[in-house]
């Protein structure tokens, strides 16, 4: 049967697919500057044997592997390559030698999990009928997204794609379960930068000046309402604000605020009027008070929904794999993907690789110095892809 040949390939694999995770750990290359990265996911298809590579977005590849009947159907699949500006706080010994950049988010995972996957296909290519297009980008921790780029780049076309299966580890569930959500599964993130322009002097002298951090106080809370009143209760929204910048002193107010936040939320429509309803009461609040206001917002990655019968496939397909026992439903995740754009273009079906070990102490959350994964998951993280990838190519 494929599925065991999968499976004891993705064994037979795993130790190879850790050193991969290993080296690409080692060595983190922030957003849009993959360079390195671009180039040992180059050599390692190229020594598959695999010839249809093709570069997208400046560090991005198309791969296919054809299976027999090559253009019966085509499923492609997903992996991100950037990392984090993030100081690696492990002790480990594939700790990021790039000090201040870190694989933070498991996209060293990803990358290694589909070279593995990419391996196994290639090697099981006589046992399916279709092509399955390997997709390595770019930039997903920053705006515009290197998914954007890619689709622009026309990763999408030439073949197109039935449908995309991405994975993304998961640090709340244990390694040896995996996580899938049909429909609506995570948010679009907005980013915020406002500043607030008073007039600063003497903390002694109130009356002569114009108070940008009293103003933007009472703007941030006042924001809040977006939220609290203006959003239905039925569609979930955060409104949070990281950064409030007043470099006065005791004694001295400063001439303005610098304040930075995100808004995410889980429908369109509602997206665009909550922009609108943050600009009016920003400015209501903040020039009623005699201060200038300059709001920005930069439009961040759209909501994530996942194709609801790829998806229902898929679960099953990895219940197949897994046993049901490891296979959860998981509930909706307020962060963002770029993701989402391919899954606006074509059916999509975004799922998470379980990778915590609560044992080792592996448990941090993605963005932290501490995150780590357990490698064991690596296993599930290449066979898994490319059983979903098969299974997906014998559904006509
Ligand atoms: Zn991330
Ligand atoms: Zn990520």
């Amino acid at each position: 049967m494929l599925k065991d040949k999968i499976k004891s390939l993705a064994k037979a694999y795993k130790e190879e697919v850790i050193a991969n995770r290993r080296h690409l750990h080692a060595n983190p290359e922030l957003s849009y500057v993959e360079f390195k990265t671009s180039a040992f996911v180059e050599e390692k298809l190229k020594d598959l044997g695999i010839t249809k590579i093709d570069k997208k977005a400046t560090t991005g590849w198309s791969a296919l592997i054809e299976g027999k009947n090559p253009s019966k159907k085509v499923v492609a699949l997903r992996a991100d390559m950037d990392a984090l500006p993030i100081i690696e706080a492990n002790d480990v010994p594939y700790k990021s030698k790039n000090v201040g950049v870190m694989h933070a988010c498991g996209h060293d995972a990803h990358t290694a999990s589909l070279l593995g996957a990419a391996k196994i296909l290639n090697e099981v290519k006589d046992d399916f009928e279709g092509t399955i297009k390997l997709i390595f980008q770019p930039g997903e921790e920053v705006v515009p997204g290197g998914a954007s780029l890619m689709i622009k780049d026309k990763v999408l076309e030439d073949p197109r794609p039935a449908g995309i299966i991405g994975q993304h580890v998961m640090p709340f569930i244990d390694s040896g379960k995996v996580g899938f959500r049909k429909g609506i599964y995570m948010a679009s993130a907005d980013e915020i930068y406002v500043t607030v322009k008073g007039k600063g002097g003497h903390g002694a002298m109130p009356e002569t000046l114009i108070d940008p951090v009293l103003i933007a106080s009472h703007m941030i809370v006042a924001l809040q309402q977006v939220v609290s009143r203006a959003a239905s209760p039925k569609i979930p929204s955060v409104l949070s604000f990281g950064r409030f910048e007043a470099l006065g002193a005791t004694n001295v107010i400063p001439n303005e605020v610098k304040i930075q936040g995100t808004f995410r939320t889980l429908n369109e429509e509602w997206r665009a009027k909550a922009h609108e309803k943050m600009l009016q009461i920003a400015h209501g609040i903040v020039e009623g008070m005699g201060g200038e206001l300059d709001f920005e917002i930069r439009k961040g990655y759209p909501f994530l929904q996942n194709d609801p019968e790829l998806t229902d496939r898929s679960q099953q397909a990895a219940i197949e794999y897994l046993g049901k026992e490891n296979v959860l439903d998981l509930d909706i995740w307020m962060a963002a993907e770029d993701f989402a754009y391919y899954s606006q273009e074509i059916n999509g079906c975004f799922y998470r690789l379980g990778t915590r070990n609560e044992a080792k102490g592996i448990t941090s959350g993605v963005h932290t110095p501490t995150f780590d994964i357990e490698e064991d998951a690596l296993e599930i993280g290449a066979g898994l892809m490319a059983w979903l990838a098969v299974s997906e190519l014998q559904n006509s």
